[in-house]
């Protein structure tokens, strides 16, 4: 079985929708396994509604423009549209009524239980749109299938029980199913973090010991850097295992950083391919592949914060304090992307992805002398030369450091 991963931007709207059809058409659809995210920026959009229910604001709004955006995809893909714009209109009944009636005030909670509505409807509109076009397949509730403890928002994944239920699907028909979701043992919804699609995919080619996953993007495959920030960028043919997780670590969005370890386990091929150009190869991930070519590959992480933190009296920063300094962020769930320390003080390069990082420095300021800088730039350069970082030339530097093959460079943005 392969496993093929469809993400917002290929199924952004009803032009993308028939694309991924055409996708299939021409690289062929048996033994095939979709995993399929929310249509374009509708997470982002729940996350709005999220944020306004908690305020006790209007949200019904946002909803009804949200639900207007599928119903016209709709009306767009199907000549006869009234079952699939009743499928839909369902689920965004489920989910007024489940704000209605929710007494929980865990908010990360109440997001899982609102986010899985993009998924929901967005697999519900191409699985019935595909059999529309003769490419017939079974829709399954992946909730069904990827069990999680109950870490709303990171849900971590129960293997021994994914593994029993995704062996009981069947073999014989073609499975669409949503990428992101997962849920407990009480069968409440849990999402395994933003952008972790790409995961759900790699836990089904694991479970299903798949001869290969391919994940379809908007982008030619894997390149060098972002095209978005950076000119001239080129496609990187092969890499192996660690060079993916390495680039996705530091920060390369195109894949998903936990995505590589169940491939990896199990050695599965792993490709990054273009879905405007399904025949060209794309990306090959695998064993001990040496990156080809080889070429220098640029990272860019916005929005950091920059920290130096050093000690009130001129005193030693000691592993004790580095220890409650840690221990204080991993608390506030605050992410350390770099980190220098000399003897009387720690700069730190940190990501606040949940908006602690000013509570966590009232409460180090008491026994530290804090500089903050919020809105910086790090950019990260694996496979660095003497010439790698000419691109940032004009940028006011802040702090450098390098590590084996790769530069780290906070700038102002
Ligand atoms: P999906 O549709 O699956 O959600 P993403 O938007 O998450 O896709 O990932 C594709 C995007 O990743 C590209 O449009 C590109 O801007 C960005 N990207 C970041 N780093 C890289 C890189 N090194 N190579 C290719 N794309 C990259
Ligand atoms: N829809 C989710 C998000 O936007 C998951 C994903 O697309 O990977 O984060
Ligand atoms: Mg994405």
């Amino acid at each position: 079985m392969k496993v093929y991963k469809f993400g917002g931007a290929s199924v952004k709207d009803a032009e993308s929708i028939r694309n991924v059809a055409q996708v299939l058409q021409k690289v062929g659809y048996s033994d095939v396994c979709m995993i399929i995210s929310a249509m374009g920026k509708t997470t982002n959009a729940l996350e709005e509604v999220v944020a306004l229910y908690v305020e006790q604001v209007d949200y019904q709004t946002k909803i009804n423009e949200i639900k207007e955006q599928h119903l016209q995809v709709v009306q767009d893909l199907f000549d006869q549209p009234k079952r699939t714009t009743q499928a839909v209109e369902n689920l965004f009944s489920d989910l007024e009524a489940f704000l209605r009636r929710n007494k929980s005030p865990n908010y990360n909670y109440i997001y899982d239980q609102v986010v899985c509505k993009g998924e929901l409807v967005s697999t519900t509109i191409v699985s019935e749109y595909l059999n529309t076009v003769g490419i017939h397949n079974a829709w399954y509730d992946v909730r069904e299938y990827i069990k999680t403890d109950d870490t709303y928002r990171e849900g971590q994944v129960d293997w021994e029980k994914t593994q029993k239920a995704i062996a009981t699907l069947p073999k014989d028909r073609m499975i669409i199913t949503q990428g992101f979701l997962g849920s407990d043992a009480n069968f409440f919804t849990t999402t395994l973090g933003r952008e972790g699609s790409d995961y759900s995919a790699a836990i089904f080619a694991y479970c299903l010991d798949a001869e290969s996953m391919t994940i379809w993007k908007d982008v030619p495959g894997v390149l060098n850097a972002d095209p978005r920030y950076f000119e001239d960028t080129v496609l990187l043919d092969r890499i192996s295992y660690e060079e993916a997780i390495e680039l996705a670590y530091y920060g390369a969005s195109v894949i998903h950083p936990k995505t590589m370890q169940p491939l990896q386990n199990k050695n599965i091929p792993f490709f990054v391919k273009s879905f405007y150009e399904p025949l060209a190869p794309g990306t090959s991930v695998g064993q001990g592949q040496k990156i080809s070519p080889k070429t220098a590959c640029y990272i860019l992480k916005k929005d950091q914060h920059l920290l130096h933190i050093s000690s009130i009296d001129f005193s030693f920063i000691t592993e004790e304090n580095l220890s409650a300094i840690f221990n204080a962020l991993y608390d506030a769930k605050i992410k350390v992307n770099l980190m220098q320390n000399s003897a009387i003080s720690l700069s730190l390069c940190v990501e606040d992805k949940y908006q602690h990082l000013n509570e966590l420095l009232n409460q180090l300021n008491h026994d530290y002398k804090i500089s903050h800088e919020k809105g910086v730039n790090l950019y990260t350069i694996r496979h660095y030369d003497d010439n790698s970082d000419q691109c940032l030339a004009g940028k006011e530097e802040l702090l450098r450091q390098t590590f084996k093959e790769t530069l780290q460079i906070v700038t102002k943005s």
